[in-house]
C-alpha cells in the first residue's frame, strides 16, 4: 500500500534509483533494517555467535546482522559470562542496543552453543520466550530439550520478525526487560 503510494507520487527518477541500489530485491520488498553486533567480549562464544547471526540473516529479508567495524555504533552486544544466558528483548533498532549473555552455565550443562546464540539474537530482535515449547520452535529455549541441535526460527517466529521490522507488529509489552533463560 505504501510503496503503491510513493510509486504513483514519484517519478521515473525514482525508479532508477530503486534499480540501482537494489538490484535483486522483489518488488514487494521492503528496505531491511541493518543491525550492528560486537563479539569482542564474546570470548569462546564467537563462534556461535557468527552461526546465530547467520542464521537469522538467511531466515529473515527485513533486518540483516553485521558485524560493526570499529568506532561504529554498536547495537547488539556480546559477552560471555557464567550465569544462565539472558538478553534484552527487542525489537532493538539502529539507534538502540541491546545486550545478549552467552551464560556458561547452560554449556556445561549441555546445551547447543549455535542455539542459544540464535535463540538470544532472536530476543534481541524482539520475540519473546514460548516456553515450554518443542525443539522446532526456536524460542522454546532450554525447554525444547538439552539435546536439541535446532537453530532455525519456525515459520511463526520468521513472520514475527519480519513484521516487526516491516512495522506491521507491535512490540511486546516486555521490549527493553532483560529475559533470564533458567536451569
Ligand atoms: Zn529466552
Amino acid at each position: 500500500m505504501l510503496r503503491r503510494t510513493f510509486a504513483a507520487v514519484l517519478t521515473g527518477a525514482a525508479l532508477s534509483v530503486s534499480m540501482l541500489t537494489a538490484p535483486s530485491a522483489g518488488a514487494a520488498e521492503i528496505m531491511a533494517t541493518t543491525l550492528t553486533y560486537d563479539d569482542s567480549q564474546a570470548a569462546e562464544f564467537k563462534d556461535a555467535v557468527a552461526a546465530g547471526v547467520n542464521v537469522w540473516n538467511t531466515n529473515v529479508t527485513n533486518v540483516r546482522i553485521v558485524k560493526a567495524t570499529p568506532g561504529q555504533r554498536v547495537n547488539i552486544r556480546v559477552i560471555a559470562d557464567n550465569g544462565w544466558p539472558r538478553a534484552t528483548l527487542g525489537p532493538v533498532r539502529p539507534s538502540g542496543t541491546v545486550t545478549v549473555w552467552m551464560g556458561r552455565q547452560a554449556v556445561q550443562q549441555g546445551y547447543y552453543t549455535p542455539r542459544i546464540a540464535s535463540h538470544e539474537l532472536g530476543h534481541s530482535l524482539g520475540l519473546p520466550d514460548v516456553k515450554p515449547g518443542p525443539c522446532s520452535s526456536l524460542m522454546s529455549g532450554s525447554t525444547g530439550g538439552v539435546s536439541c541441535k535446532s537453530v532455525n526460527p519456525n515459520a511463526q517466529e520468521k513472520a514475527r520478525v519480519q513484521q516487526l521490522y516491516a512495522g506491521t507488529a507491535v512490540p511486546s509489552a516486555d521490549a527493553g526487560k532483560v529475559l533470564a533463560e533458567v536451569g
